[in-house]
């Protein structure tokens, strides 16, 4: 019976294709970036509003920093745990990017700030539960859509919404963008956030620089030691991203930072890599030198009940001519938190593009009805078989 409905699935999406458009249209359309509580939460009233018309009952879950949560439930009854959705409503660009980069549509391709990363993932999943819907096809589960709003800073205030939602949830499934055509993701590297702060001594650069010492100086050694801990072959990357030091170019400054972001593919490099990086020592014996910061989301490693969700996914796929392969990510998602709470875990259903934070983001749109039909599947096959 559900083999045989996916083709009429598929059907179904492709005729949505020019809604599906026009929602993401409007999402993106709001802004919401990840600092600016008051757009979010606009965008979250856009999206609470949609949500309810494609038959959910949506829960506003307020927050005072950031902007709001919002938890939908399509309710499928029935005794067994909820299928978890997962997704943010934030990006990372600052409100006035729609200006200079408004929404267009060009060579099969919607361009627009936060399209592919990823509204419209969001906006899969509202089409997948609607034609669920309009084919009548009964969950025996309850599907439970967590949208948060600071997934692009670390999840700092949602992580624990998620994870509650999680344990009582026998799925979880992220709608991340795709890693690659016909790619889901079933392991992230984890992510670490650093600042380092040196603090040295302040001299006229001319008069007398032997009473300074330079923070510069002592920071700059700290970023080639940082440096030298890359190492490619094995995944992990450290990467200084952003310095800032001195005061003017006659000064001895007192006064330098670095921000320095780490991956790591697994626990085990985590726990090697983390204490070098917090307890780095001062080369000059003067300075001083602080370090904060910590894993924000620890690394997910594939294990064996993420992979069966993988092949449970690429079987629904094969009835939709797709064919499916799995990967793992450099980059984090909420499906960290989940995964290692050792909930089974999918993530990268979303659409398929290119350029995640990057100025020639885009979603290709011929994805937008394959993926909403993988999810309904998916869905579908969650609720009719297995536990
Ligand atoms: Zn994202």
């Amino acid at each position: 019976m559900m083999i045989s409905i996916l083709p009429a699935i598929h059907e179904a999406m492709r005729e949505r294709l020019s809604a599906m458009v026009d929602d993401l249209r409007t999402l993106v359309e709001q802004e919401s970036p990840t600092d600016d509580k008051e757009l979010v939460d606009r965008a979250q009233t856009l999206l609470a509003g949609r949500l309810a018309q494609a038959g959910a009952s949506v829960e506003r879950l307020p927050q005072e920093q950031v902007g709001d949560n919002l938890r939908a439930v399509w309710s499928g009854g029935g005794q067994r745990q909820p299928v978890l959705l997962l997704g943010h409503i934030d990006t990372v660009w600052p409100a006035g990017e729609l200006a200079r980069r408004p929404v267009r549509i060009e060579d099969g391709y919607f361009y627009g700030p936060g399209a592919f990363d990823m509204k419209a993932g969001l906006v899969i999943a509202i089409h997948a539960m609607e034609v669920l819907r309009q084919f009548n096809l009964p969950l025996t589960r309850d599907v439970v859509l967590l949208v948060n709003s600071d997934e692009e800073r670390g999840s700092a205030s949602s992580r624990g919404i998620i994870e509650s939602q999680a344990r009582q949830s026998d799925y979880v499934l992220v709608m991340e963008p795709a890693l690659g055509p016909g790619m889901l993701t079933v392991g992230r590297k984890g992510v670490g956030r650093f600042r380092v702060h040196v603090r040295g001594r302040a001299a006229h650069a001319g008069r007398e620089p032997e009473k300074g010492v330079s923070a510069i100086a002592e920071l700059a050694q700290h970023i080639l030691y940082l440096q030298s801990l890359n190492d490619l072959e094995k995944g992990v990357t450290v990467t200084v991203g952003v310095v800032q030091g001195g005061t003017r170019p006659n000064v001895v400054p007192a006064e330098a930072a670095a921000e320095v972001d780490l991956r790591v593919p697994n626990r085990a490099e985590e726990e090697r890599l983390v204490p070098l990086i917090r307890q780095l020592a001062p080369y000059h014996p003067q300075a001083g030198v602080t370090v904060e910061g910590a894993v924000t989301r620890p690394a997910w490693e594939p294990d064996p009940t993420c992979v069966a969700l993988f092949h449970r996914a690429r079987v629904v796929g094969e009835h939709l001519d797709m064919h499916l392969e799995r990967g793992c990510s450099g980059g984090g998602s909420d499906g960290n938190f989940t995964a290692i709470l050792g909930v089974p875990t999918l993530d990268g259903l979303g659409p398929e593009g290119a350029g995640a934070h990057a100025l020639d983001e885009r979603v290709a749109l011929e994805s937008l009805p394959m993926r909403a039909a993988l999810l309904a599947g998916l869905l579908l096959d969650l609720s009719l078989n297995g536990h």
